[in-house]
C-alpha cells in the first residue's frame, strides 16, 4: 500500500528521500522484524527493555528507518515508565496524529519524513519545565554520539 506524502508538515526534506522504500514490503526487507513492527505497525517494545531507555551519552537521536534527527540528547530525562523519554523534539521532524485505540484518547508520533511510528506525546504530567514527555520507542530510533 502506497502511504499519502503530507508535505504539510514542512520538516525538512533530505536530498535522498526518494531512495525510501514505498511500499510496505520495501520497508520490511530493510527492517528487522522487531523494528518493523514498531516502526510500520505502530507496536510498542516491551518497557525497560530497549537500548537507551537509561541512557545518557550526549549526541542525537535519529530515526532508525530514514535516518532523520529527531531528538537531541539535550532534552532526554528520566521519566522511569521504562521507555527513552524526551521534553522537546527537534522542530518539524515529528508530527503528532490522535490515536484512539485501546480505548484511551492519545497522540501517535511519528516521523515527519518517512510516517514511521515513534510512540506516543503526553502533556501535564509536570516531570520538567515544558511538561511534555515524548515517549519513544528505543528500537525507533538510533543515537549517534556527538563527536569527541
Ligand atoms: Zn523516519
Amino acid at each position: 500500500m502506497r502511504r499519502p506524502r503530507h508535505p504539510a508538515y514542512g520538516g525538512p526534506v533530505s536530498p535522498d528521500e526518494n531512495a525510501l522504500p514505498r511500499t510496505e514490503d520495501e520497508w520490511r526487507v530493510r527492517l528487522t522484524p522487531e523494528e518493523f513492527r514498531v516502526l510500520r505497525e505502530a507496536g510498542t517494545e516491551r518497557p525497560f527493555t530497549g537500548e537507551y531507555v537509561d541512557t545518557k551519552t550526549a549526541g542525537v537521536y535519529h530515526c532508525r528507518a530514514c535516518g532523520l534527527e529527531l531528538f537531541s540528547s539535550d532534552t532526554k530525562f528520566d521519566s522511569h515508565c521504562g521507555w527513552p523519554s524526551f521534553d522537546d523534539a527537534i522542530p518539524g521532524r515529528v508530527k503528532e496524529i490522535q490515536d484512539h485505540s485501546l480505548g484511551m484518547a492519545r497522540t501517535e508520533i511519528r516521523c515527519a519524513r518517512c510516517d514511521s511510528h515513534l510512540g506516543h506525546v503526553f502533556h501535564g504530567e509536570g516531570f520538567t519545565p515544558k511538561d511534555t514527555r515524548h515517549c519513544v520507542n528505543s528500537v525507533s530510533i538510533r543515537l549517534e554520539p556527538n563527536p569527541g
